[in-house]
């Protein structure tokens, strides 16, 4: 099973080791074709803005929407939640538009740019360790979103369906259940459509 890591900006690498270690195989998506080899999906964390650029630019505004609409899954991690999201606090344009829920950018604050703790995320039985760097939080999620994470009153972890996003970087601890709790997500959609 193949799990493509968009790769236009930011932390494309780390996200291919640890779908490895799931069992999947990950590969690095730079051309719109390439997600037609590909099972599940997952954006990166990085620069927002940048990466919605990049996404205009080679054309996978379109392709990462059919993706998505042909019930594939995807998987938006930091700024990849940001780029997921249907809207942007304070009226900035969103991107992909695909998931109901309002993200605020850098929402953590300067004082605490980057930090890590244990969070507790439903559906994975033991907390999940977790690394915050400049992280975008979720302010506002429609009646399809199942809230999986909430980490000192705000939401950093959420479902809607084949769309999975967090606020914190999965990729950079060696603990891989999201990338698991995400591989099994694709598994299913790939048994489902057979
Ligand atoms: N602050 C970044 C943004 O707003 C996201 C940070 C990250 O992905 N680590 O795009």
């Amino acid at each position: 099973m193949k799990i493509g890591v968009l790769a236009l900006q930011g932390a494309v690498t780390e996200h291919i080791v640890s779908i490895e270690k799931t069992g999947a195989q990950g590969l690095p998506i730079k051309r719109v074709e390439q997600l037609e080899e590909i099972k599940g999906l997952i954006i990166p964390g990085g620069e927002s803005t940048t990466i919605g650029k990049l996404m205009r630019k080679y054309g996978f505004i379109e392709a990462i929407r059919d993706f998505a609409g042909q019930g594939k899954p995807v998987f938006g991690t930091c700024a990849g939640m940001i780029v997921l999201a249907k809207r942007i606090d304070g009226g900035e344009p969103a991107h992909l538009e695909l998931m109901d829920i309002t993200v605020a950018r850098n929402a953590f604050g300067r004082q605490r740019e980057s930090f890590e703790c244990d969070l507790e995320v439903k559906g994975i039985s033991e907390p999940v360790r977790a690394v915050f760097i400049r992280a975008p939080l979720i302010k506002e999620v429609g009646p399809e979103v199942d809230v999986l994470t909430v980490y000192k009153g705000e939401i950093v972890t959420a479902r809607q369906g084949n769309l999975l996003v967090s606020s914190f970087h999965p990729e950079l601890t060696d603990d891989y259940r999201l990338h698991q709790y995400f591989a099994d997500m694709v598994e299913y959609s790939v048994a489902a459509n057979q």
